[in-house]
């Protein structure tokens, strides 16, 4: 199961966390400094010229970096498991990615989410893709519904249970995990929105959607 996130980039039912290569802040340092230069240049100018190439080859530098992290990372993927399961991304809503924890708001964040979101977007979607050549047949897209919010030990839902960006605390049973790692559980057992039997002796099974306490 492949939870992909902003914070995270992807998250495996196993426990692996991935991170796909952005620009350093030093990089992100000195796309400011040409852009600001850049602006400051008279329009049609050879300065203004040399200052946007600047831009653009820190630019090619992050896609270079990103599909080789794809590449590496879909091979991995369908060399080392039979049936790899995504969140369908076409029907996820992603407003709330991005925004730090509850108790600690990041600064910025409509600015930064929405960059790292179209930067990340492009990886994520072809990392389903190039997974789904390297393993054909064997990628199934998942119903992201309440993947983040579903205890993947007893299956309750409930927003309140994800305490923050990297934690999750079930509110029912207790069971404590990585949220991204939560998320990435479910999305291992095929279900988002699906109820599905609890673990036997359970506590809570079946009807566990309809006792959610609230949508995401
Ligand atoms: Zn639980």
């Amino acid at each position: 199961g492949v939870d992909r996130g902003v914070v995270i980039t992807a998250a495996l039912s196993d426990g692996q966390v991935l991170n796909c290569p952005q620009l350093t802040v030093k990089e992100h340092a000195q796309v400011r400094k040409h852009q600001r230069r850049a602006a400051r240049a008279p329009k049609g100018s050879g300065r203004r010229r040399a200052e946007c190439v600047q831009v653009a080859r820190l630019r090619d530098k992050e896609t270079d970096r990103r599909r080789d992290w794809v590449e590496k990372t879909s091979t991995m993927l369908a060399r080392s498991f039979d049936t790899i399961r995504f969140e369908d991304l076409r029907i996820k809503n992603m407003t709330s990615s991005a925004r730090g924890t509850i108790a600690e708001p990041g600064r910025r964040t409509a600015q930064k989410a929405g960059l790292n979101r179209a930067i990340l977007a492009q990886g994520w979607g072809l990392l389903r893709t190039r997974t789904g050549h390297k393993a054909p047949g064997r990628v199934e897209d998942i119903p992201p519904a309440y993947t983040s919010l579903r205890c993947s030990d007893c299956q309750w839902i409930d927003k309140n249970s994800r305490k923050s960006q990297a934690e999750f605390v079930c509110s029912h049973c207790g069971f404590t995990c990585n949220a991204d790692t939560n998320a990435s559980n479910n999305v291992a057992a095929g279900q988002g929105g699906v109820p599905r039997p609890g673990p036997p002796g359970g506590l809570c099974r079946r009807d566990d959607t309809a006792r959610a306490v609230e949508r995401p």
